[in-house]
């Protein structure tokens, strides 16, 4: 039998060492995190390489056990915005061909995360003769499409995903939208695009009881919370929220308040995260700023009291690639009620588990969480039904096995390019 594959993740700007602390770790943080240890259970080898943003961080971390997180020195290390990284990636390839030539490592496989690493699975693949995998995570056209003139990513992006989704093994989309999009308007080959979904860590997103979910957060046993977590972004539409509570309140009289988690600092500073400022002025607009309640950033493991705290969790977004929030809502027991669009269309089972509605809505929205907060045997039915889901459906165990699954197709295949780098 052969030995345990290694294999090379490579993830440019969502390391999981960020998750510690940074201000701007989201999905795909905790998707390399995740699913790099859950891979490691099963036997592999991985280590996962991303860019050196501190001088202060050794080049290889033993991050758990069968996992290494390697800094690669591609740039300045410090912390660049993610659209500025693109010019840096042929740094970044070569920095990882001289880490492996020093390190004597040889890979298996590799696993691209994000259109920027994509680009260096694929010449990787060239030059190394090995399969490649590849998640976007996001992909430039949605979001081209979405936010127009407000897209910083760089203009070639496009280009380069094409590149990239002819030019890899295999395409990971995380639901039926994300493979709509590869197909349709990438162009990929049905046959290479997998879904497998994404996840939830259901010991660490669990229910809380409420009384102590309320102590912890600081809010009252009889209040009716509605909770949001997740980045402060103007496309996440926090506003949305914000505007349904407006006419909620004005429609019913109950003791309704917003809790609203996320930002670029543990505390809520308008200054360090502007949506906030704006989310406050509309508040203060409307007359119900005291019904806000800030908590700045938190970190993951303490989530699940916010989460609890919550008689409802909302996320009304633009669009979304994906959403990893509305699951850890439903794992911590909470109905969901999202947005109808990308990925939370096949997270939330809509009338089961929770209710979709349509964005930039929020007269659908405040009849929505009107539905449910007068009703708290169907808030406690959806709530049950959506832990239940996650624990079926969309745990990280699962997603590794899949992806393992995935893998063993591409490493028992005879590598026709991997027979021709041997014979040059
Ligand atoms: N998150 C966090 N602390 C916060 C706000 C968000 O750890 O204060 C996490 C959240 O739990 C989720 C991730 O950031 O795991 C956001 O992922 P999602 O896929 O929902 O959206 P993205 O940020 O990737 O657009």
């Amino acid at each position: 039998m052969r030995s345990p594959a290694r294999i090379a993740f490579l993830s440019e700007h969502a390391s999981p060492v960020a998750l510690l602390g940074s201000t701007d770790a989201g999905g795909q943080n905790v998707y390399v995190d995740e699913l790099s240890r859950n891979l490691a259970s099963l036997g592999y080898a991985v280590d996962v390489f991303t860019r050196r943003e501190s001088v202060d961080v050794p080049e290889i971390i033993e991050w758990a056990p069968g996992v290494r997180v390697i800094n690669l020195s591609a740039g300045p290390p410090r912390v660049l915005p993610k659209d500025d990284l693109w010019p840096l990636m042929p740094a970044f390839r070569d920095a990882l061909l001289d880490f492996m030539a020093r390190d004597g490592v040889r890979y298996d496989l590799i696993h691209g995360n994000f259109w920027m690493s994509g680009w260096v699975a694929a010449d990787l693949r060239q030059r190394l003769g090995v399969p490649a995998v590849q998640i976007f995570h996001a992909m430039g056209m949605t979001k081209r499409r979405h936010q127009g003139a407000a897209d910083t990513s760089p203009d070639d992006r496009i280009e380069a995903e094409r590149a990239v989704v002819q030019g890899v093994d295999r395409l990971i989309a995380q639901c039926p939208a994300e493979q709509t999009e590869l197909i349709d308007d990438y162009g990929a080959d049905p046959d290479k695009v997998v879904i497998v979904p994404s996840a939830v860590n259901v010991e660490r997103f669990k229910p809380v009881p409420l009384a102590e979910a309320r102590r912890y957060v600081g809010l009252n046993e009889q209040d009716l919370v509605i909770a949001y977590v997740g980045r402060m972004l103007p496309r996440k539409d926090v506003r949305n929220l914000v505007r349904a509570v407006g006419l909620l309140v004005q429609r019913v009289d109950l003791p309704i308040k917003l809790l609203l988690v996320g930002g670029e600092t543990a505390e809520p500073d308008p200054a360090a995260t502007p949506e906030i400022g704006v989310l406050q002025t509309i508040a203060a607009e409307l007359g119900i700023a005291d019904r806000l309640h800030f908590t700045g950033q938190r970190q993951p493991d303490t989530l699940r009291y916010y989460y609890s705290a919550g008689d409802v969790v909302v996320t009304t977004p633009w669009y979304e690639p994906y959403g990893l929030t509305p699951l850890e809502g439903m794992a911590c027991g909470r109905p969901v009620i999202g947005s109808a669009v990308g990925g939370i269309t096949f997270t939330i089972a809509d009338g089961e588990t929770g209710l979709l509605v349509p964005p930039r809505d929020p007269e659908a929205l405040a009849e929505r969480l009107r539905q449910l907060l007068v009703n708290p045997e169907l808030r406690d039915r959806m709530g049950r039904a959506a832990r239940r889901r996650v624990e079926q459906e969309f745990t990280w165990p699962t997603v590794a096995e899949r992806t393992a699954a995935l893998y063993e197709t591409l490493l028992m295949q005879p590598q026709a390019d991997a027979l021709a780098a041997e014979t040059l």
